[in-house]
């Protein structure tokens, strides 16, 4: 399958990159994917909700049934922001087993801790990490998640290498992000929802529209469901499946590392 995204960007110069459909210096992006999420952390679970109506619940119920996580697992969630699917592990693993709640941005980070406080939640150990380069020794995870961050880092492959490595052999990987949709009619309409509602809803309620304009730009320029799989493959991941979720709107991709 090819990568085709619209927009401009694709094409990309040596030493740059994207950053939704403007291209920008490699060593910019990261810094300007922490501006837009230090901007929305406050406002960034009620958007979830009316963006998504809800459905980014159901994703991410999924992601949790096909972790299969068992209780005494140790599991790392990559990129976890406010920390939707840390809550769920934490209640699974039970008292032996461990979940680090990991992001590279403090804000979100810091909301993350709130929410599962307010839930109850307090034996949910934070590290604030680059999924480029996490901090932990090879082999430590039985499974990792990353739920909507792959798309906003920068040096996706080192990302994926890097959370291959903290797998115990025998671990899995699942990546859940936006893909591309199945069918022409409802890519088109969900077009028109991306870029013209998105930014509205994010500056009426986060009263930042360029953050969600970004969201939607970002989507677009994401892998496609073949090119991820192919690009965890590379990654040393074996038996990557793909699940799509609401007609290829969302993607989840497992793998295993085998050694
Ligand atoms: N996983 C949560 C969820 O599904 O609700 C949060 C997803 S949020 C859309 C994306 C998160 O990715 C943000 O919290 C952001 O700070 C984080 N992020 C972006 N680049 C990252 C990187 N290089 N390493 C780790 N986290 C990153």
């Amino acid at each position: 399958m090819s990568n085709d995204k619209p927009g401009p960007g694709n094409g990309k110069k040596a030493g740059y990159t994207h950053f939704g459909f403007e291209e920008v210096p490699t060593a910019q992006k990261q810094q300007r994917v922490r501006e837009v999420f230090s901007s929305v952390a406050s406002s960034y679970d009620v958007m979830n909700d009316l963006m998504s109506f809800g459905i980014h619940r159901i994703w991410k119920r999924f992601v949790i049934d096909l972790a299969g996580v068992r209780p005494g697992e140790k599991v790392l969630d990559v990129a976890g922001g406010t920390g939707d699917l840390s809550r769920e592990f934490r209640r699974l693993v039970g008292p032996q087993g461990l979940v680090v709640l990991s992001d590279i941005n403090e804000a979100m980070l810091r909301q993350g801790h709130i929410r599962l406080a307010d839930k109850g939640v307090v034996d949910v150990p934070l590290a604030l990490a680059n999924a480029e380069k996490l901090p932990f020794a090879e082999g430590t995870f039985d499974c990792i998640t990353i739920g909507f961050g792959l798309r906003n880092v920068t040096d996706k492959d080192a990302a994926l290498v890097s959370m291959t490595k903290a797998l115990k052999p025998g671990g899995r990987l699942l990546v859940l992000e936006f893909s591309k949709p199945l069918n022409a009619g409802l890519a088109k309409v969900y077009d028109q929802y991306s870029f013209r509602l998105l930014p509205l809803m994010g500056k009426l309620v986060a009263r930042d529209a360029d953050s969600y304009r970004y969201l939607a730009e970002s989507i677009r320029m994401h892998p496609d469901q073949a090119t991820l799989k192919g690009m965890m493959e590379n990654a040393g991941l074996s038996r990557v499946q793909v699940y799509n979720l609401t007609g290829g709107i969302v993607a989840v991709h497992r793998g295993y590392r085998l050694d």
